[in-house]
């Protein structure tokens, strides 16, 4: 049987937390179980909020945690080709469609329904441009984004997601269609992450399908609160790896406070 690989994939958008020395250590003890192969990826496609310092101390707070991974780490930014493949794919089979609508004009368009994320469902204006006028707005350098064409592919995921954003092309952000892509890209067979993604996961699983890529198994681990009850965020300075670290707290400490016990 084929060695099953794993992946942990941080965005270097703030200083890692609890929360995903969790869901590291989860993916390591997993790997062993397995006797599986570990990779970690930088998911930077998010230009407006990812900085090159975090991916310095993704890599710093990683390694004094006693996290060990293979190299080279791929960093999604430098791979925006590969991605853009994937879309004009999606597009020559007519799954997506460019979507010209500013916040605002996708607002007043918006369905009552509303997305895992709190946004509204997409009123579909922009998928009634004729298909010629649409290319002729994209050589023209008008800005958009790629939507999903969900009546005409989507299963589960529409209902949820309505004609979701999978690229913006503008911010070289593009979350979904990389995500899906890499895991395919790295043979990657098992995806543990949090129950915060979990609805993602029926979109990602939609893109596999249209792109005749390989579904790996899916796993949601559970969140990991402050004392407070409050999930944990990159702006919260108290559950960050680096100021406990700096209060003298130990990776071992961080282990067993996690679960992993010691070793
Ligand atoms: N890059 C995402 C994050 O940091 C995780 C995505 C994933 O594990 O698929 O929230």
């Amino acid at each position: 049987m084929a060695v099953p690989v794993f992946r942990f994939a941080p965005s270097p958008n703030g200083r890692l937390h609890l929360g995903h020395a969790y869901s590291a250590l989860l993916n390591q003890r997993m790997v062993e179980q397995a006797g599986g192969r570990l990779l970690l990826r930088i998911e930077d496609t998010d230009q407006t909020r990812c900085r090159p310092e975090y991916v310095a101390a993704i890599f710093e707070d990683l390694r004094w945690l006693g996290l060990t991974w293979e190299t080279p780490v791929r960093i999604q930014s430098e791979h925006f080709a590969d991605y853009d493949a994937n879309l004009k794919r999606l597009w020559d089979m007519d799954a997506i469609y460019p979507c010209f609508c500013s916040r605002k004009q996708a607002a007043a368009h918006a369905l009552s329904s509303s997305d895992p994320d709190g946004q509204p469902h997409y009123g579909r204006t922009c998928r009634n441009l004729p298909r010629d006028k649409a290319i002729r707005m994209i050589d023209a350098g008008t800005v958009h984004a790629w939507r999903l064409d969900m009546p005409g592919h989507g299963d589960v995921a529409a209902s949820v997601w309505g004609d979701a954003v999978i690229a913006k092309r503008h911010v070289g952000s593009s979350y979904h269609i990389a995500v899906v892509t890499d895991d395919a890209l790295q043979g990657v067979t098992d995806v543990v992450r949090g129950r915060d993604m979990e609805a993602a996961t029926s979109l990602h699983r939609l893109l596999q399908q249209l792109l005749g890529l390989p579904s790996p198994r899916y796993v949601h681990h559970g969140l990991i609160f402050d004392e407070d009850g409050r999930k944990l965020s990159k702006s919260l300075r108290s559950t960050a790896l680096a100021a406990l670290r700096s209060d003298g707290v130990s990776a071992l400490d961080i282990r067993v406070r996690l679960g992993f016990g010691p070793g």
